[in-house]
């Protein structure tokens, strides 16, 4: 038996540049994993029949059979690999769902590391981040960890340096958007982003600010395309950023498609009070720091 952390990742940075002819969009993303996370344990027993069975604990929200993610990873690693057996999983829920954190990727990033250490590493990486993206364009990221260029339409990662040791608050209130809702909108308002658009330099020199510990004055290379559409419609989005810069934060952005919000904070002290207050005004809401990649 194996326990994975499945961590939420933020992104500092999010930019749509393109479309596909599937339908699909070309993201340009700065994807950390954060210490906000789900424990899920996983257990394999050999055997001549297959089965999957899910318990999980935290949030009732959550399904338990093939609509998660989690369980659907676990099926695609057992065709991929030809094995048979029983795979036994149960996630303990901390992340908060439809948020924009990636709660369901983190998990099934999860399952397929922690399946494929069980079972004697019969996959590379590239094999497994391959079966990810076949079930979720952010499970690439979510098995590496860390620090990521992220292109394509999530695939394609380039690690860089993890962020520099700071201290963060997340927080989110409300319901979250359909993501195809909100890529429907972003289309409307870009014109199917039928003109690819060229490489913004914000995204370059935000890197660079990551590996020289700059962050905190390079707030104005921090940017998420998903905030020209959700703030209108999710209102707790600015009154939450708004909060945190009340509260000491440098920079305060949505995560994702949202509504989550992180603020990234110069002491501790201010990311507990943001948190305090967050909490007081109804957000479930986490002080929380990057973290590194996972080994493989
Ligand atoms: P992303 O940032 O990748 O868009 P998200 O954080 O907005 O994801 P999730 O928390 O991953 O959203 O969940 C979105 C939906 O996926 C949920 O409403 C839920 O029904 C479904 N889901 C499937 N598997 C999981 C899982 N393991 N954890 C959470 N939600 C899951």
């Amino acid at each position: 038996m194996r326990i994975e952390r499945a961590n939420a990742k933020i992104n500092l940075y999010l930019d749509v540049v393109g479309k596909r002819e599937n339908g699909y969009h070309n993201i340009v993303s700065i994807m950390q994993t954060v210490s906000v996370c789900d424990l899920v344990s996983i257990d394999f027993r050999p055997g001549v029949h297959t089965s999957i069975v899910l318990r999980a604990s935290g949030n009732d929200q959550m399904p338990t059979d093939c609509r998660n993610l989690a369980w659907r990873a676990a099926e695609r690693y057992l065709e991929k690999t030809e094995l048979r057996g029983e795979v036994i999983l149960s996630i303990e829920k901390h992340i908060p769902m439809a948020a924009g954190l990636a709660g369901g990727s983190a998990d099934a990033a999860a399952v397929l590391r922690g399946l494929n250490r069980l079972c004697g590493d019969r996959l590379s990486l590239e094999e497994l981040s391959a079966l990810g993206a076949a079930l979720g364009a952010d499970i690439p990221f979510c098995i590496l960890g860390g620090g990521a260029l992220v292109t394509g339409i999530g695939e394609q990662l380039q690690p860089i340096p993890a962020m520099p040791k700071s201290f963060l608050a997340v927080a989110c209130m409300g319901e979250g958007i359909s993501t195809p809702w909100g890529y429907g909108k972003l289309d409307e308002l870009h014109e199917g982003f039928h003109q690819p658009k060229a490489v913004d330099p914000r995204c370059s020199r935000l890197i660079d600010a990551m590996s020289s510990q700059t962050l905190l004055e390079s707030s104005d290379c921090f940017y998420n395309i998903f905030e020209e559409i959700v703030p209108p419609v999710r209102p707790y989005v600015n009154q939450i950023k708004e909060l945190m810069r009340q509260c000491g934060a440098r920079i305060s952005m949505m995560s994702g498609s949202g509504p989550s919000v992180f603020g990234l904070f110069q002491t501790a002290e201010d990311a507990a009070r943001a948190v305090e207050a967050l909490q007081k005004m109804g957000a479930s809401a986490f002080v929380c720091h990057p973290t590194e990649r996972y080994l493989n």
